[in-house]
C-alpha cells in the first residue's frame, strides 16, 4: 500500500494559513478525521436519525443495528472475549471516571491505589477522588532519570497489596512506551484490579486486551481519527459487572416502579441515557479505517519518523529533549534551551506548524523535570517527512529569532 496517499483521505490537511500550508504536529491531543468518519456521520443524519434501542419502527432498527455493529467492531479491535465487556462512554475521562466511581464500595480505608508518575489528569484526579471518598491512599510509581516507569521501585510498591493499579499505556507528554503486559500480570499477582489508559496507544499499537490482561483498558475515538464525544470503556466482564453505575436513568434499567429500580444486564446497565450515536457510527468507520491499514507496515513508518523526528530536533543544537526513546510511541517533547514553550509554539504557529505547548495536562510530571511546560510534536497515519523538515526549518528561524 502506497501509505503517501493515505494523507489526501483528511480533508482538513489540504488548507493553507497565512500563505503556509497546514503542517499539522497535534495529533496526540487529537487525530485529524478520514472523509469516510466524516461520511459516515453525515449519513446518519441524512437518512437513518433515530434514537436506538426504544422505538419499533424502520429506522431506529436501523441506528440500532448500526450502534450495535460498532460493539462487534470493537470488540474484534481490541480482542475482548465478550462484546458486552465493550461500553461507549464520550471519552478516556469518563471511562475512567466510571471506574473509579463504579469501584467505591471495593475499596477500604487505608488501602493503596498506585498510578503512574507520568500520567495524564485524567488518570489521576479519579483515582484522588476516589481516594477522598475511601480513606484509599494514592501512590505514585516513580520514574526512572530518563523517564521511564522504575520497574523496580514498582515491584517494591506491590508488596503493599495496593487494591488498583492505574497505568499509562503511552505517556500523552513523552510518548514513552511502559511494557503494560509485564506490569498488569505483576499488579494481578499482588491481587490489584489494573486499569490501562489506552488514550495514546490505541492508534499507533495493535491492542490486545487479553494479552495485556487488564480488568479495564480505556480510549478516546478523536484520537484514533474517529469523532469527539465518543470513547470506550473495555472491562474484564467479571469485575466490569461488579461496578456501580456512575449515571442512572433511562435506557440502564430492567424496570423502574417510585419503590424500586431493577438495573438491566451489561452493557446497557452501564449506558444510562441516549448515547452519541452519530459518534459511535463515526467511531465505526475509524475502525474501518484503520482495519484497512497494512498495521505493521504503518508502525515501522511512524517508528521511523519519530527517530527521523527526534534526530534532526538534536541536531539543531540547544533543544533539550524530554525521555526520547527509539521505541517511544506518536510524540516528541521538547523545550528550545530556556525559552519559554508557549513562546516557541506561538512562532511556529506563525509559519503553519501546529503542535501543543503546555504541562500536556501532566502537572506533576512537569513538577518531576523541573518544567513549567514544554513543547509536544506528534504525528499519525498522515504525517510524513516533508512535515518534519517543515517543522524543523520552522525551528530554525524560531532559534535564529529567540537565541
Ligand atoms: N489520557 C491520555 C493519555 C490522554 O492523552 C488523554 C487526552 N489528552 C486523556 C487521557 C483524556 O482523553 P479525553 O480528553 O478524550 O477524555
Amino acid at each position: 500500500m502506497d501509505l503517501s496517499s493515505l494523507r489526501s483521505q483528511f480533508p482538513t490537511l489540504a488548507q493553507s494559513n497565512d500563505g503556509y500550508s497546514l503542517c499539522y504536529l497535534d495529533t496526540a491531543a487529537t487525530s485529524q478525521k478520514p472523509q469516510c468518519v466524516i461520511d459516515a456521520m453525515n449519513q446518519y443524519y441524512h437518512l437513518d436519525n433515530a434514537n436506538v434501542h426504544r422505538a419499533a419502527h424502520q429506522l431506529s432498527a436501523r441506528a440500532t443495528s448500526q450502534y450495535e455493529a460498532v460493539r462487534d467492531k470493537l470488540q474484534l479491535f481490541v480482542n475482548a472475549e465478550r462484546r458486552e465487556e465493550i461500553i461507549f462512554t464520550h471519552g478516556t475521562t469518563e471511562s475512567i471516571n466510571m471506574v473509579a466511581n463504579g469501584l467505591t464500595a471495593h475499596i477500604k480505608a487505608g488501602t493503596v491505589i498506585l498510578i503512574d508518575s507520568a500520567a495524564h489528569h485524567a488518570n489521576i484526579v479519579p483515582w484522588q477522588e476516589l481516594a477522598k471518598r475511601t480513606g484509599a491512599i494514592i501512590k505514585p510509581i516513580p520514574l526512572t532519570a530518563d523517564c521511564r516507569l522504575d520497574v523496580s521501585a514498582f515491584d517494591a510498591l506491590l508488596s503493599q497489596k495496593p487494591a488498583i493499579v492505574a497505568l499509562s499505556h503511552v505517556s500523552n507528554a513523552l510518548g514513552t512506551l511502559n511494557p503494560v503486559n509485564e506490569l498488569v500480570a505483576k499488579a494481578k499477582q499482588a491481587g490489584a484490579i489494573t486499569l490501562v489508559d489506552g488514550a495514546q496507544a490505541i492508534a499507533h499499537l495493535t491492542v490486545d486486551v487479553q494479552a495485556i490482561g487488564c480488568d479495564f483498558y480505556v480510549f478516546s475515538g478523536h484520537k484514533m481519527y474517529g469523532p469527539t464525544g465518543v470513547g470506550t470503556l473495555y472491562g474484564r466482564f467479571e469485575v466490569l459487572d461488579t461496578l456501580s453505575p456512575l449515571m442512572t436513568g433511562g435506557e440502564m434499567i430492567k424496570s423502574v416502579s417510585f419503590e424500586h429500580t431493577e438495573f438491566n444486564i451489561l452493557p446497557n446497565r452501564l449506558e444510562a441515557g441516549t448515547p452519541p450515536i452519530a459518534e459511535v457510527i463515526g467511531l465505526g468507520a475509524a475502525i474501518d479505517f484503520i482495519n484497512g491499514l497494512p498495521r505493521s507496515e504503518l508502525h515501522a513508518a511512524e517508528q521511523a519518523l519519530l527517530i527521523y523526528l527526534q534526530h534532526e530536533l538534536t541536531a539543531l543544537g540547544d533543544v533539550v529533549l524530554y525521555g526520547a526513546h527509539t521505541d517511544n510511541i506518536g510524540a516528541v517533547a521538547f523545550n528550545l534551551a530556556d525559552e519559554h514553550h508557549q513562546d516557541v509554539g506561538i512562532l511556529l504557529d506563525q509559519q503553519g506548524i501546529a503542535v501543543r505547548c503546555g504541562h500536556h495536562c501532566a502537572m506533576p510530571l512537569m513538577q518531576t523535570l523541573g518544567l513549567k511546560g514544554c513543547c509536544r510534536a506528534s504525528i499519525g497515519v498522515y504525517t510524513n517527512k516533508a512535515d518534519i523538515d517543515n517543522f524543523i526549518n520552522a525551528m530554525k528561524s524560531v532559534k535564529n529569532l529567540l537565541l
